[in-house]
């Protein structure tokens, strides 16, 4: 399902549909900016910093409070924008929109709070002051997994640390982005300081890398796309925030606690049907608890209805597009090939004249590292089950990739525990916790999967300089 046209030349006014994926329906339709209109939107961003980089924190935390006020007065309106755009589960949605406000919420405190600092001189005669200044315009490129999340923690610290910002988020999910924005202007944000545009990604990535009045690109989506926009970044020297791919590993240890385990796998792997970039991608477990753990998990999975996320007991909508179903059946079918047992699901449906994919959740036993499925991020409903003896063995495997975001693993042994937390290269480790994402801590990944962390008080440092300033009195 193509829901951008490809081959349109911003400027020409041209139009693209953004689908419902769990149907195929026309949600909308929307017209491209053109690239001088997006020039002329940079242009006003970068008039608009001289102002609003003047402002009070007092004065940027109150408006985004406002802003997190008018989401969660709207919350309902929103989650159903993203389940029509999105696809997940209308309860997922909900819980988005709480989660992408918090940011606001969060943010609006912390820009009361970003300290300076004096340092002793060598002579008495000199004063050493450290400030810290906001970095300038920020450009924003954002996914369609979480709609409203990606956007609001750059956009919540970008503007605390009075940066003005420009988001263009991704062709399946621009409504809820739009929505976002103007209910943000409705709380009394300016339009030059923030702003929302279309346009295809590489021509948008393009322009914003090689503007010279953006000081800043903050992305989430693929490393391959990622690494294009930090070569370009190179030409202006911009700073720049990475949050890429993932291939998680979550590790089952011998003495975990398996229901415990099993629940919080579920959560994992399956939110959003795989379709995030911290979903577990591979389940190491131990030899001595495999069958059990893979029994207990199957019969849970098995409970889990597959459909439209508007419709009630959902929970698993649709997979956003045909090119994400053709990479994750292309990995099923290779593992299966390769010798993997299907123990649950294994069946999908795609039509292609709808524009409409659904797979079913899968657990695959048998599982070798020879199989694409342990190299690759799946972004679908698939659980691949291998098993270790040796600790040693587990952390091997789950080191075995590029990618260095999220790692889980269950275990009630505080030794083996502390051992996996500090073997683990991984950005985000969850011990007994297949949800650790929240507002209060750093997010972001070790390796290709980014530079840069989201979220908590480090989230709000890629959006400063340090300004040293040495003072004479002599
Ligand atoms: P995903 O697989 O999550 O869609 P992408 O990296 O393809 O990951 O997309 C994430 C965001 O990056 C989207 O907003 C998309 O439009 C944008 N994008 C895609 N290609 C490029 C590019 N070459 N330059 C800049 N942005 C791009």
């Amino acid at each position: 399902m193509e829901t951008i046209d490809r081959d349109g030349v911003p400027g020409e006014e041209k139009t693209f549909d953004v689908f419902n994926p769990a149907t195929g329906e026309i949600v909308d339709t929307l017209t491209l900016d053109s690239l001088e209109s997006i020039e002329e939107k940079i242009m006003a961003l970068h008039k608009g910093f001289q102002t609003w980089s003047k402002t009070s924190a007092e004065e940027r935390s109150g408006l985004l409070y406002k802003w997190y006020e008018k989401i969660m007065d709207h919350q309902h309106e929103l989650a159903k924008l993203i389940t029509l755009e999105n696809g997940k589960p209308y309860s997922e949605a909900l819980g988005e929109v709480a989660y992408a406000a918090k940011y606001l919420q969060w943010y609006s405190e912390e820009a009361k709070r970003i300290y300076g600092r004096t340092i002793p001189a060598s002579s008495t005669k000199k004063r050493i002051v450290i400030t810290r200044k906001p970095i300038g315009v920020v450009a924003a490129i954002t996914p369609w997994n979480f709609p409203a999340a990606m956007i609001t923690r750059k956009v919540g610290p970008a503007l605390a640390a009075g940066c003005t910002f420009i988001v263009k988020p991704a062709p399946e999910t621009p409504l809820t982005a739009f929505e976002m924005f103007r209910l943000g202007y409705e709380a009394g944000i300016p339009k030059d300081v923030m702003c929302c545009v279309l346009a295809e990604g590489k021509v948008v990535g393009e322009l914003f890398t090689a503007s010279p009045l953006i000081r800043k690109i903050t992305f989430t989506g693929s490393t391959a796309v990622g690494k294009q926009l930090l070569k370009n970044s190179a030409s202006t020297v911009k700073h720049t925030s990475m949050e890429l791919g993932g291939h998680a590993p979550l590790i089952i240890d011998k003495d975990a606690n398996l229901d415990l385990a099993v629940q919080q796998t579920l959560v994992s792997k399956f939110r959003n049907a795989g379709q995030t970039c911290i979903c577990a991608n591979r389940l190491i477990v131990h030899q001595s608890i495999a069958e059990r753990f893979v029994e207990k998990l199957v019969q849970a999975a098995s409970t889990l209805k597959v459909g439209n996320g508007m419709e009630d007991g959902i929970a698993i909508g649709p997979i956003i597009n045909k090119q994400g179903y053709e990479k994750i059946i292309g990995q099923l079918e290779d593992a299966c090939s390769r010798g993997a047992v299907v123990a649950l699901g294994g069946s999908h449906h795609g039509d292609d004249e709808a524009g409409t994919y659904f797979v079913w959740p899968t657990i695959l036993t048998n599982v070798d590292e020879s199989m694409r499925i342990m190299h690759e991020e799946t972004f679908g409903p698939i659980a691949p089950v291998i098993t270790f003896t040796e600790i040693e063995d587990a952390v091997r495997l789950a080191n075995d990739t590029p990618y260095g975001l999220a790692a889980y693993f269950f275990t009630e042994n505080m030794k083996r525990g502390i051992y996996l937390s500090e073997h683990l290269k991984y950005g985000i480790i969850g011990w007994n916790d297949g949800g650790p994402s929240t507002v209060q801590a750093p997010f972001g990944g070790m390796k290709e999967s980014g530079m840069g962390r989201e979220g908590g008080i480090e989230g709000i440092e890629p959006y400063l300089e340090t300004k040293y300033v040495s003072i004479n009195i002599a």
